[in-house]
């Protein structure tokens, strides 16, 4: 599992689900973090794609590919 480089993910390595506020980071994917069940209307890209930009936006950490999982 790594980046995916269709709509919405455009190759990106960050990105945030809108549902649940968390980031992920696409190149450490685990199993857990279940991409692919995240509604595609729920996915958001960053720029600059970066960790912190996602911080700036007020998403947090998955616990899976990131950690330090606030909730
Ligand atoms: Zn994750």
């Amino acid at each position: 599992m790594a980046r995916r480089y269709y709509h919405p993910f455009n190759g990106n390595r960050y990105i945030g689900n809108t549902n649940t506020n968390e980031v992920h980071d696409l190149e450490n994917e685990k199993t857990s973090c279940r991409i692919n069940e995240i509604k595609h209307d729920h996915i958001v890209n960053f720029n600059p794609d970066t960790h912190a930009q996602a911080k700036r936006e007020g998403f947090d950490n998955c616990a899976y590919c990131i950690g330090n999982s606030k909730y």
